[in-house]
């Protein structure tokens, strides 16, 4: 017996007529023909395309039943309700509500969400919403398979526009929130600017449970202006600097990670994380602190935390088979973090440094200006060469200076003979890039050439 809900059941919950036998219990929900797996739910949401059009598709790949707003010609289950997207996210909810832990966190940020969710995940034991579920769909489509009987969940939340965030918090109310920074991503969906931005992930703080708890970086000002705002009634508690919660003697292991002493009220632990990078660190200071609040053993915390690993394009690093290393942070790139994961890279002993990367996106209007700072910061910390791909790659190599070079798209990068007879043997390399730049494809290319 899976526990999960067959779809009569569901229908109970979300509304709706059934058409064919509502005793089939579906595997998971998706909307997604192409990753669908056999046994699923196919909801058919009305999008930039409508899902529905895609329903013979997702029998095809072996979905067993659907959540459609009218009757669909295909041979399987259907549960007819008159909004899917409303449906989905009530099935989510409705999964939460029967069967609540004592403890449901949720986490945002501007950037470090899901690597922090997975270090809180591990120090809790908690069920987490898989990969990068952190939407409006995503994460109702998750809920729906929420295990009875976990003693913790670890939500992650995102949001490119205001209202989401508030609208997840209806749909899975936390007890425990975790914010890890307020930066500037997505800026030019907000007209009022960086306030706008930390209104926007305050409204995790405002969606918290009575009694509720949230933990940010004590030196974060956003966070602390949301900390003061009227509508954040939720306990704030700080981590860094000056507080009870906090980290010290913080040290790089090079290859090994990091380490450092966790500091709670009451005493200090030790963590040693696998992870490379300080911004690793404060990330688990932040879910360390939080699991040590809801009450969890420091140590028991320490030790889960210092098994997690970097996932691909979250700071694996690979040796070169002509020696040297490469750093893979390819998933994603804002100024902090390339910085932050090119500190980590040069405490490894090496050759020249390099960074590929592809540009930063949603900056807005100051997004040339970013790009620059962001080569100045590169040459300041001891960068060699960089190469720099997309719509701001000039900015970049200009702020970098000499030993820079710009494309404006990866094949002319990758095609580009004298930029590649540039990196040297034994090179430290780093690979960064906004999601939309794809810079998985410059980690592939270099493992293959170097
Ligand atoms: P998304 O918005 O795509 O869900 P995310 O917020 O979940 O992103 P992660 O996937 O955890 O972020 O991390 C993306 C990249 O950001 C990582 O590769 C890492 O280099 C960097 N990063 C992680 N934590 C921090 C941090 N606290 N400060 C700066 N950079 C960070
Ligand atoms: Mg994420």
């Amino acid at each position: 017996m899976s526990g999960l809900w067959s779809l009569a059941e569901a229908g109970a919950r979300v509304g709706g007529t059934l058409v064919g036998d509502g005793e089939v219990v579906p595997a998971a929900l998706s909307m997604d023909t192409r990753t669908l797996g056999p046994g699923s739910c196919f909801v058919a949401i009305r999008g930039q395309r409508d899902g529905h059009d895609f329903a013979p598709a997702a029998v095809a790949a072996g979905a067993g039943s659907i959540l459609a707003d009218h009757e669909l010609a295909v041979p399987v289950p259907q549960l007819l309700v008159p909004d899917t997207l409303a449906a989905l996210q009530r099935w989510g909810q409705a999964r939460l509500e029967a069967f609540r832990p004592p403890h449901v966190f949720a986490v945002t940020g501007s950037v470090g969400k899901t690597g922090t969710k997975e270090l809180l995940a591990a120090a809790t034991g908690a069920w987490k919403t898989p990969g990068n579920r952190n939407n409006t769909l995503g994460l109702p489509e998750a809920l729906a398979t929420l295990p009875a009987g976990v003693p913790a969940v670890v939500l992650e939340m995102g949001m490119s526009t205001p209202g989401e965030i508030r609208r997840l918090t209806e749909i899975a109310p936390p007890d425990l929130g975790l914010i890890t920074n307020i930066g500037q991503t997505h800026m030019e969906n907000f007209v009022d600017g960086q306030e706008g931005i930390a209104r926007a992930k305050g409204e995790l703080v405002a969606g918290l449970r009575p009694g509720g708890q949230w933990v940010h970086l004590a030196g974060d000002s956003w966070c602390r202006w949301v900390a003061m705002q009227p509508w954040a009634r939720a306990r704030a508690v700080p981590v860094g600097r000056g507080s009870a919660f906090g980290w010290q003697d913080e040290e790089s292991l090079g290859l090994l990670g990091e380490r450092f002493e966790l500091r709670f009220p009451g005493g200090t632990v030790p963590v040693r994380l696998r992870l490379r990078g300080s911004h690793h660190v404060r990330n688990a200071a932040l879910a360390g602190s939080l699991a040590i609040l809801a009450g969890y053993a420091p140590g028991a915390v320490a030790q889960a935390m210092g098994e997690v690993d970097a996932g691909p394009g979250r700071g694996r690093l690979h040796a070169l088979r002509g020696g040297g290393w490469l750093l893979d942070e390819s998933y994603n790139a804002i100024q902090e973090s390339i910085l932050a994961c090119g500190r980590a890279l040069l405490t490894l002993e090496g050759g020249d440094a390099v960074a590929v990367l592809g540009c930063m996106r949603e900056l807005g209007p100051g997004a040339a200006a970013v790009h620059r700072e962001t080569g100045e910061g590169l040459r300041a910390l001891g960068f060699g060469r960089v190469l720099v791909y997309g719509d701001q790659a000039q900015a970049l190599a200009e702020g970098f200076g000499p030993g820079a070079k710009a494309f404006p798209d990866f094949e002319s990068l990758r095609d580009d003979a004298p930029g590649l007879g540039s990196i040297p043997a034994g090179a430290r390399i780093l690979v960064k890039g906004s999601r939309f730049w794809r810079s998985e494809r410059a980690v592939e290319w270099l493992l293959e050439t170097f």
